[in-house]
């Protein structure tokens, strides 16, 4: 498995959407656009098979056509925005319309997949299962890192957790406070 440091992210959600919001980061006041790197939609694709969170089918369906970057990218700046500012409120009914537009079928364990590759597969397969979130009410419960320079969007079960990663944001966090009362 590849070290959580090595690929850019601050941690792995457990949710597909959540990771695709989350390619998107900061840190020490610069921005990482992580669909920006070359091949960034593969890379990302590749991460979520390697956790589990896309299986073969899917990834071999999604890989079957390229991919629209200013699209995928512009679904995600909105996604971000609703998720967290409630701008956008046509988002929601937007996700339906992703879906209809490339028709997802159910392999035998009924897992999602895209009748089609590239672009409109993939926005299909985040809509659906954003959809699916938002129904379950798991949107009113994504929140932000607490850490000023991360972007890292996390979903919040118990109500009181702060940070993406406690070994990362968590840490580097308590470590400043430790060093600024030390300092007085
Ligand atoms: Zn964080």
């Amino acid at each position: 498995m590849t070290a959580i440091a090595e690929t850019g992210y601050s941690y792995i959600s457990d949710h597909l959407f959540v990771n695709f919001l989350n390619t998107i980061n900061g840190a020490d006041s610069q921005v990482t656009d992580l669909l920006m790197q070359e091949a960034g939609t593969y890379k990302w694709l590749e991460l979520m098979y390697s956790r589990e969170l896309l299986n073969a089918e899917q990834l071999k369906k999604l890989k079957e056509e390229t991919f629209d970057e200013d699209a995928i990218r512009d679904f995600r700046d909105r996604g971000r925005e609703y998720v967290l500012e409630g701008k956008h409120p046509e988002f929601i009914s937007s996700l339906t319309g992703n879906v209809k537009q490339a028709p997802l079928y159910f392999d035998k364990h009924l897992n999602p997949v895209p009748g089609c590759g590239g672009s409109p597969g993939l926005l299909s397969l985040l809509s659906y299962k954003m959809l699916e979130a938002y129904k379950d009410n798991i949107f009113s419960r994504i929140k932000k890192c607490h850490s000023p320079a991360c972007y890292a969007l996390f979903v919040d079960y118990s109500g009181r957790r702060k940070w993406c990663s406690m070994e990362i944001c968590g840490n580097r966090t308590k470590a400043r406070k430790h060093y600024a009362k030390k300092k007085e």
